[in-house]
């Protein structure tokens, strides 16, 4: 690998955007939309999914997980529910990462981002082995950034938003990349108010309080605890459906690796 600064054994290009979040946010219909915003803006953009369920994608990917690993044998094989499934393939994939990051490495002068959807289920992703050793294999050659896609329809519910949110947190603290909370589907519901609770907790703690209950007042508490957290953050409202964001969404991205060269400037390597 190239080490221009003589320092970091890091390359500037391409850019990893790991796209995550809960499941039904929107992250594969958002991979599309990025995909199409690409190939508008003439970005030099690579595709991967690393979902080994999915039916059918609405992009074409460059390297699918589904090519290496048939989920359903995988599951008659090991005698293993949709779960362990969806896991163990994702494990094995796992195995044979450093020859994807070859083929990145290969194409990294042609390439400005790589684009990467995960599993419709978060934890199989952020809570796995496989998980921790794919991030750490992209964020140990490349800037990598993390998009975590938020259901903003859901989140209008301030216990919602607030669950969501330290589930984001828990990723921040996991990877120690870069993290975008990526607002989506802003065509059914504005993010403003999810920029008003982050910027002024006694907003939020205002709109907790119409529910007494105990979680209600554990929610205005963490509210505190989440206002740093909000600090380290940059947000963007997106909709994959209209296309709404891309920008915007683009340019916390550029950023967010500047910020990832800024961290590990004086890294020699993270592994
Ligand atoms: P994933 O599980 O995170 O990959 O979510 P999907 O991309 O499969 O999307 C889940 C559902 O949300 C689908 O029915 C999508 O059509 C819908 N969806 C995704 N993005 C948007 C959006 O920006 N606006 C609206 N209205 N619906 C969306
Ligand atoms: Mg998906």
């Amino acid at each position: 690998s190239s080490s221009g600064s003589g320092s970091s054994n890091i390359r500037r290009k391409p850019v990893i955007i790991l796209v995550v979040g809960m499941a039904g946010s929107g992250k594969t219909t958002l991979m599309h939309r990025l995909v199409c915003h690409t190939h508008l803006k003439d970005i030099r953009g690579y595709v991967m999914n690393l979902d080994p369920a999915v039916m059918t994608l609405p992009y074409a990917a460059n390297i699918d997980v589904r090519d290496t690993v048939k989920y359903k044998e995988v599951m008659k094989q090991f005698n293993l529910g949709p779960n362990g499934g969806i896991l163990t393939s994702l494990n094995l994939f796992a195995t044979k990462f450093d020859e994807v990051i070859s083929v990145i490495e290969k194409r990294a002068d042609q390439l400005d981002y790589v684009l990467v959807d995960t599993p419709g289920q978060i934890e199989i992703f952020t809570w796995s082995a496989s998980g921790a050793i794919i991030t750490e294999a992209f964020a140990s050659t490349f800037p990598t950034v993390v998009a975590y896609v938020v259901d903003t329809p859901r989140s209008e519910d301030p216990t919602t938003f607030m669950s969501n949110m330290l589930y984001a947190c828990s990723i921040l603290y996991k990877t120690r990349l870069p993290l975008i909370l990526t607002f989506n589907k802003v065509d059914v519901a504005a993010h403003q108010f999810a920029l008003e609770w982050m910027e002024d907790f006694e907003a939020f703690q205002t709109a907790a309080s119409s529910d007494q209950s105990y979680t209600s007042t554990l929610t205005q508490s963490l509210s505190l605890v989440l206002d740093e957290f909000y600090n380290n953050l940059k947000s963007v409202g997106v909709s994959a459906v209209s296309g709404v964001g891309m920008e915007a969404f683009f340019n916390a991205v550029e950023t967010s690796a500047e910020e990832y060269m800024e961290t590990y400037k004086y890294c020699l390597s993270l592994t």
